[in-house]
């Protein structure tokens, strides 16, 4: 399971063999990548480059190389995936070329103007003086910076550093809050670090029993499913709790169809159950742990009967799940944006962790919690400082002490190093306003299709005085902007990501990137270079990542141990990853927690109400997510001819039964409404959904775009908008008097 076709293109001599466990190979005490071939730059390019695709946090390992004219890919044997890509890897190489690719920086010579080529110099002289007015005029925080979950360590770190050091500004976050911050928050909480996985993804395929909630890997990473694949074949257990019979649900021996917005409550139901029957860890709970009273209270009101109301699942069904987990010797809960994108979703997470610690799982081997992130450097891009309280290696803006390392490290004052900045909505929700941002950079994101209550926020870019969008192609915000910046694309710049295990990985250039267009360190470079800041910038990835490594040194993401040396001769390497000598960290856990007394902590977790639930206006729940055949705002796949031809427009699934009281067969036009806006929609049917609930993917732009559709609403913790829960009307639009679309936002397919 998990290929959308067969492997094609190897490179001469290179052989695909599946590990037998999907285990990361050891030799002589470390981890290596068995087919990495040492790259040496500068000098001739090979004709086969090995890299990794430039989409989800998979990263699987793949080749780009010339093939009769043509940039094509290959699958190569590299652990995580042993050679399977999904469908959006093995196109990836479609778009290098792509006819309508930026190749120049555009600008408006005046608002209303369209946007015209122009040369690299006038484009950013441009900014630079408007940036260097703005902030002359309204100070350094008028400037605010939005970076992406896809950029690579590198850019991630020196935009940190930029904003911070050349800009001076408060003012920066990135697309990842919109994605990984609840699991984040809460694993930094309880468990005194934040990666995604604590232990190898090889690790999942030895579990005895697996809760997968609110993840649909079989669509979102197709070649993860080898590991459930192989888990299941072992005889483990897979459970996957999601409101929809996703294709996940359906590999699964167990589908809990939950409720929207009741995942604390599972999650409680599931600890009251194992603490009534007397399948916690005692042991493991008084000498790992604290707070174990204060949980026990909470979910003493979360008897199954209750829960079954609460999230539609049955008693006896909530009962059997919590003997499976507790009873299996390896037993993991994996959480994805389902639960993670609530306004209790900070709340969600630590429920399920919660759970784990109790059953004494977390720590041991192939067992624990963990979570799916989702965008290719998710999370790379919140260690290095992309976010807005975060300096390099996990170091807090809030922390006096770890201010002062960074500021000794970059070689400012520590007084100059600007405060903690709002999240991601916040700073965008006081676009133009006073004390808010007026210029705006915005680098590997296309946030005017993937930020909720969408109409509103890019009516609230329309204020400011400058908008700069780097990006490949001509996004739904790049249309928007005064200049666009044409970067580099993955296959033309070198760097690193670090996976959804913690892994650092290489990403080879397999080409120089065209005439007429820069990377985003280059631009960086550019823009401190005309801000007078340019010594703080440089432009050469392995001089930034070396950069970055001594910067973490000591934190909590230590890299400081980690070099492209390492990398070149095929080690892989977790953080943290003290010194060259480490071999990194693979599994977290196993004798203390990274806390200040060693020991984990649980929190009392109540069910909360979601910020918006269904009336007699907006009688329905909708909720949103993705496809295989696309990619985050799809600005990169919906070009991708064969990914575009398997999902080429906006649906809205619907529950046969929910669709025939409204009228509504399979293939009409449905008008979905909320309080934020409406969109137009094709109706599929799905016996697979709840009867309460539409389910809308959120790659579409126009009048299909989802996320006009869903709200700002935040987690008080994480800052994560409640993009999974919305009430919402649906209507088909026969039946409608009037004109039911909404305007376009226009610009290039989002
Ligand atoms: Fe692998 Fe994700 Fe790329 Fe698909 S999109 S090939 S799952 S990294």
């Amino acid at each position: 399971m998990g290929l959308d076709r067969p492997l094609a293109g190897l490179g001469a001599g290179m052989k695909v063999t599946p590990h037998q466990h999907g285990g990361v190979p050891e030799q002589a005490g470390r981890a290596v990548d068995p087919v990495s071939v040492p790259l040496s730059l500068p000098g001739p390019l090979p004709t086969w480059t090995e890299t990794h695709c430039p989409y989800c946090a998979l990263q699987c390992g793949m080749r780009v190389g010339l093939l009769d004219q043509r940039w094509e890919v290959s699958g190569r044997d590299f652990a995580v995936n042993a050679g399977n890509l999904c469908r959006k890897g093995w196109t990836a190489a479609e778009l290098l070329d792509a006819p309508d690719r930026l190749r120049a920086p555009l600008m408006r010579r005046a608002r209303g103007e369209p946007l015209a080529s122009v040369s690299w110099d006038e484009a950013l002289t441009f900014v630079v003086g408007k940036l260097g007015a703005l902030t002359a005029a309204h100070g350094p925080d008028a400037i605010g910076v939005f970076g992406g979950g896809g950029l690579t360590n590198e850019t991630a770190y020196m935009l940190g550093k930029f904003a911070r050091v050349v800009l001076r500004s408060k003012h920066i976050d990135y697309n990842g809050r919109f994605c990984m911050a609840s699991a984040a928050a809460a694993a930094q909480r309880a468990l005194g670090i934040d990666r995604g996985l604590p232990f190898p993804i090889s690790d999942l395929a030895s579990a005895q029993a697996i809760l997968l909630v609110g993840a649909n890997p079989a669509e979102t990473m197709p070649p993860l499913m080898r590991y459930f694949d192989e888990q299941r074949a072992r005889g483990g257990c897979l459970i996957v709790a999601d409101p929809r019979r996703t294709l996940t649900a359906q590999a699964a021996a167990i589908h809990l169809p939950i409720a929207l917005g009741s995942d604390a409550a599972l999650a409680n139901g599931l600890l009251h159950v194992a603490i009534r029957d007397k399948l916690v860890d005692v042991d493991y709970i008084a000498n790992r742990t604290v707070g174990f009273e204060d949980a026990r209270q909470a979910v003493a009101a979360y008897w199954p009967d209750r829960v079954e109301r609460l999230t539609g699942i049955a008693a006896r069904r909530l009962v059997e799940v919590a003997h499976i987990i507790a009873e299996a010797p390896s037993a993991m809960v994996i959480t994805g944006r389902g639960p993670e994108q609530q306004v209790q979703g900070v709340n969600n997470v630590l429920g399920f962790i919660n759970l784990m610690l109790a059953l004494g799982k977390i720590g041991k081997p192939a067992s624990g919690w963990g979570c799916l992130t989702g965008q290719g450097n998710g999370q790379g891009g919140r260690e290095h400082g992309q976010k807005a309280d975060q300096l390099p290696g996990y170091r807090s803006l809030r922390d006096p002490a770890h201010r002062a390392t960074v500021a000794a490290r970059w070689g400012v004052p520590e007084s100059e190093l600007p405060p903690a900045g709002p999240s991601a909505m916040e700073m965008l929700r006081d676009l133009g306003e006073p004390g808010g941002v007026r210029g705006l950079l915005v680098m590997g994101s296309n946030l005017v299709v993937s930020a909720p209550d969408a109409a509103a926020l890019q009516a609230r870019l329309a204020k400011l005085d400058l908008l700069v969008v780097s990006d490949i192609f001509l996004s739904d915000t790049a249309a928007l902007a005064d200049v666009v910046l044409p970067v580099a694309e993955w296959a033309e710049h070198e760097g690193t990501m670090t996976n959804l295990e913690g892994r650092l990985l290489h990403r080879r250039p397999a080409r120089r990137p065209p005439s007429g267009v820069r990377t985003d360190l280059e631009i960086l470079k550019a823009i401190a270079d005309g801000l007078g800041r340019g010594a703080f910038v440089s432009d050469e990835p392995e001089v930034v990542f070396d950069e970055l490594a001594g910067v973490s040194a000591g934190g909590v993401a230590d890299y400081a141990g980690m070099s492209y040396q390492r990398l070149r001769a095929g080690e892989a390497l977790y953080w943290p990853c003290h010194a060259p000598d480490d071999p990194g960290t693979p599994r977290l856990f196993g004798e203390r927690f990274p806390t200040a007394d060693g020991r984990a902590r649980f929190h009392a977790v109540r069910c909360g109400a979601a910020a918006e639930e269904p009336d007699d206006e907006y009688p329905l729940y909708l909720t949103t997510g993705r496809l295989l055949a696309h990619y985050q705002s799809g600005t990169q796949t919906m070009r991708v001819k064969a990914l575009r031809a398997a999902e080429p427009e906006p649906f809205v699934e619907i529950h046969p039964q929910l669709a025939q009281s409204h009228g509504i067969a399979a293939g009409d036009r449905v008008r979905l409404c909320t309080r934020r806006g409406a969109g137009s929609f094709t109706a599929r049917l799905s016996p697979g959904m709840r009867l309460d609930t539409l389910f809308v993917p959120f790659h579409f732009s126009g009048e299909g775009r989802a996320n006009t559709l869903t709200q700002a609403a935040l987690d008080p913790i994480s800052k994560i908008p409640e993009f999974k829960i919305a009430a919402v009307r649906m209507e088909r639009v026969a039946d409608l008097p009037t004109e039911v679309t909404t305007p376009s936002p226009g610009g290039a397919p989002g």
